[in-house]
């Protein structure tokens, strides 16, 4: 009797669940009870009516869906609009908006190292958001990584390299919420003509003057060599993710980047929606201190009650848990407790620690936040 094709999944599976390492999808209901801090609606603008509307009033103007690719039929007065608004916002001469922030992502680090036999160098943070890593799998290009926020192992592989390399790193890192050291990277990226790439998906909204993010933070944005990567489906509310540069960079991507020119434009709900909280967020720059002052709270409590997290640097808190069985259950006892908290275990994080990973929102009371560290604390498994 011949094997199903497939039977070789019933063995992975069986292999992930034993090690506490099984997903599973769980839908959110619409009208939670549940205070949030798994969601990466860091300004509370998902609901905000304004930013509703504005994704209602693009999709009864242009459609559900926009019908094509960018290039064929799916741009939009609201597409050419919104990639104005960020590139001004955020301090860049260009903005080329994408379906995802991951698809962003694969094309600036594949565009940018194109074309084969360019001899570009990438040279990468250990800890990188995956849609970076797959971007450098993706490249056709040699690759070096590093490790973790150390601007001198970048200056040294930058160095040893003849010819064309780009220095490719998160602005604030997705699992601990650590910031790199932007500042540091980009002089040793300057000591050897080698362009800096920074996925800004957590500093937008959270960091820099208005929430501008960590680029602009940086005193980077604008400037000739350096590219930014950002999410609309974080900060922003959205759904969606952007390339900001230089304009030759701009429209290099355009002719070249394949998740561009092959994948069908953003929806115009969602570019409205991006615009609509922009405009909130300009309008309101408070959220932007609100949300960082929450995720500080959040660690102070959790520290003082002998927990071990990760000073934040933006708005994700990084709790570390005994093992992936412990922070499944913790995760599932917070829920108890009235919290939805992220639970991320391994292949999710770099190091392989298990970790509650809680993210800060600027629309939480002080009463929340309190309830929120008790609950935690109250339910944190034994070490
Ligand atoms: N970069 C980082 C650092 C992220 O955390 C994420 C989202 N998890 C992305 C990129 C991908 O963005 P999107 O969800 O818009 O595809």
């Amino acid at each position: 009797m011949p094997q199903d094709a497939f039977d070789w999944i019933d063995a992975q599976q069986e292999r992930l669940r034993a090690a506490g390492l099984e997903r599973i999808l769980r839908p959110r209901a619409a009208d939670s009870a549940l205070i949030d801090l798994a969601g990466n609606d860091y300004l509370g603008l998902t609901h905000h009516p304004e930013v509703t509307e504005a994704a209602a009033r693009a999709a009864r103007r242009w459609g559900a869906g926009a019908t094509g690719s960018r290039l064929v039929t799916g741009s939009t007065a609201l597409h050419a609009r919104l990639e104005e608004e960020l590139a001004g916002f955020c301090g860049f001469e260009a903005a080329l908006v994408f379906s995802s922030g991951y698809a962003a992502n694969l094309a600036a680090v594949t565009a940018l190292s194109g074309p084969v036999g360019s001899g570009t160098l990438l040279v990468c943070d250990e800890s990188n958001h995956a849609s970076l890593i797959d971007g450098c799998r993706l490249a056709r290009a040699e690759k070096t990584v590093v490790p973790h926020a150390d601007p001198d192992a970048f200056r040294k592989s930058l160095a040893a390299h003849q010819g064309r390399a780009i220095a490719v790193t998160d602005s604030v890192f997705s699992v601990d919420g650590d910031a790199a050291p932007l500042r540091a990277l980009a002089e040793a990226c300057r000591a050897s003509g080698a362009a800096l790439l920074v996925d800004d998906a957590h500093g937008l909204g959270v960091l820099g003057d208005g929430g501008r993010g960590a680029v602009h933070a940086a005193a980077l944005a604008g400037d000739r060599d350096v590219v930014a990567t950002v999410t609309l489906s974080k900060s922003l509310g959205s759904q969606g993710g952007a390339v900001l540069g230089p304009a030759r960079v701009i429209t290099h991507l355009i002719s070249t980047a394949r998740t561009f020119i092959f994948d069908t434009g953003l929806a115009p709900a969602a570019a409205g929606a991006a615009l609509a909280s922009l405009e909130v967020l300009r309008r309101e720059p408070g959220r932007t201190l609100r949300v960082r002052a929450v995720a500080g709270e959040l660690h102070r409590r959790l520290t003082a009650a002998g927990l071990t997290a990760v000073r934040p640097d933006a708005a994700v808190v990084s709790v570390r848990a005994p093992s992936p069985e412990a922070a499944v259950r913790w995760a599932a006892d917070c829920r108890e407790a009235g919290l939805a908290v992220g639970c991320f275990r391994p292949p999710s994080v770099p190091d392989g620690v298990s970790r509650l990973r809680l993210t800060a929102r600027a629309d939480l009371s002080d009463l929340q936040v309190a309830q929120a560290a008790d609950a935690i604390v109250r339910t944190a498994p034994a070490v």
